[in-house]
């Protein structure tokens, strides 16, 4: 399909000035307008055709380059045209701002699908920033999960002006520089035509309002420096070193921007008897020689309470014994780890003339002499089973 020329299409001669271009083009985008023509394909290329034919014509240097050679002359050039429908409809609405001023499509359109304010949104206030406290849980908390009230102290909202800063309804005004909106307009020219970017109002920082007297008791920041109380909710399972994170409980943003995340970060106290690996348990269990020879019960910790286990007779020392489903539960699973108790049979270290005697004697015995089960597995075998 053969392209049509580009002063045809916007109805104008080969000698029209950039005025002319203007109002020829803003002429024919309005009449073939998407939103004055819902639907009709026909019309959205129009449409498409002109907003190509002005971008080449109202650049010099391109419009000289279609003059002398036509249509080849600005093939690939610009971005990348408009025409046989595959053009951006955004990219050329996203024109109207420079070519037209800011509202020309928006109120002639209802503001809606035009060339009117689109884009970033206005803010309120700067974010206050994040909060970290660290938390420590002893196992047993961990173990079931705890809910914890913690004070904390930080930026919170100001009081007396309800965050704004401004010591009254009055003295909050419209910015003069951006009217309000928050941001501004620069258009460039570059190689590629006129570029429009959209930065954040350096007068009012994006907030859109001004104020001309300040809150007292906040010095004009919305905030002040105080205390809260935070209720954590711990789940079960959690270990040293992870975060939570709580959402909008840091600290208050400044002139009501919305506030930080409160970080938690969670740290283990020491047990005195057990010792957390993972999800398991470990206990180290010391019993006399005598026990270990003719087997007893005994009371041992863990994290949920007491619990009795049974020693048989003749338990040797490093024998491990497993207490299922006694350890911690995963943070984020059904899981649940074990505790395992290492069993230690105490050496007595000092000893009566008469004990030394007995033992003596007994050391004689061919019962006192080490008889290990015959296993096929080695030592270290049956260490990686036990923990696996
Ligand atoms: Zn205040
Ligand atoms: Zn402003």
């Amino acid at each position: 399909m053969s392209k049509r020329d580009y002063y045809e299409i916007l109805g104008v001669s080969k000698g029209a000035s950039q005025d002319e271009l203007k109002k020829a083009y803003r002429k024919v985008a309005m009449q073939f307008h998407p939103d004055r023509n819902p639907g009709d394909k026909a019309a959205e290329d129009k449409f498409k055709e002109a907003a190509e034919a002005y971008e080449v014509l109202s650049d010099a240097d391109k419009r000289a380059q279609y003059d002398r050679f036509g249509h080849a002359g600005v093939q690939g050039n610009g971005r990348g045209g408009y025409g046989g429908g595959q053009g951006n409809m955004e990219d050329i609405f996203s024109q109207f701002g420079d070519i037209f001023g800011d509202d020309i499509f928006g109120s002639f359109f209802g503001g809606g699908g035009g060339g009117g304010r689109r884009g970033g949104q206005r803010m309120r206030g700067v974010r206050g920033s994040n909060l970290r406290i660290k938390i420590k849980l002893t196992y047993e908390e961990i173990a079931k999960g705890v809910t914890k009230q913690v004070k904390v102290k930080k930026h919170v909202p100001c009081s007396t002006c309800q965050g704004s800063g401004a010591k009254d309804k009055g003295s909050v005004q419209t910015c003069g520089t951006c009217g309000g909106s928050g941001q501004v307009r620069r258009v460039s020219n570059t190689f590629l035509g006129q570029m429009q970017t959209v930065t954040t109002c350096p007068q009012c920082n994006g907030e859109g309002t001004t104020i001309t007297a300040k809150c007292g008791s906040c010095k004009g920041e919305g905030r002040v420096y105080g205390e809260e109380t935070v209720t954590l909710d711990i789940p079960a399972g959690v270990g040293e070193g992870m975060q939570l994170s709580l959402g909008g409980r840091g600290n208050a943003g400044e002139r009501g921007g919305p506030p930080g995340d409160l970080i938690v970060l969670i740290e283990e106290e020491q047990h005195k008897d057990l010792h957390r690996d993972g999800l398991n348990v470990a206990y180290e269990l010391h019993i006399t020689f005598p026990d270990a020879c003719f087997g007893t019960s005994v009371e041992v910790p863990t994290i949920d309470g007491k619990a009795r286990i049974k020693i048989p007779a003749g338990t040797q020392s490093g024998k491990i014994f497993r207490l299922k489903g006694k350890g911690f539960p995963g943070v984020n699973s059904y899981e649940k780890g074990d505790q395992l108790i290492y069993v230690n049979v105490w050496t007595p270290q000092n000893l009566s003339a008469e004990e030394k005697a007995q033992l003596e004697k007994m050391n004689s015995s061919p019962n006192f002499k080490p008889q290990p089960e015959k296993s096929d597995k080695s030592f270290f075998d049956k260490v990686r089973e036990m923990f696996s």
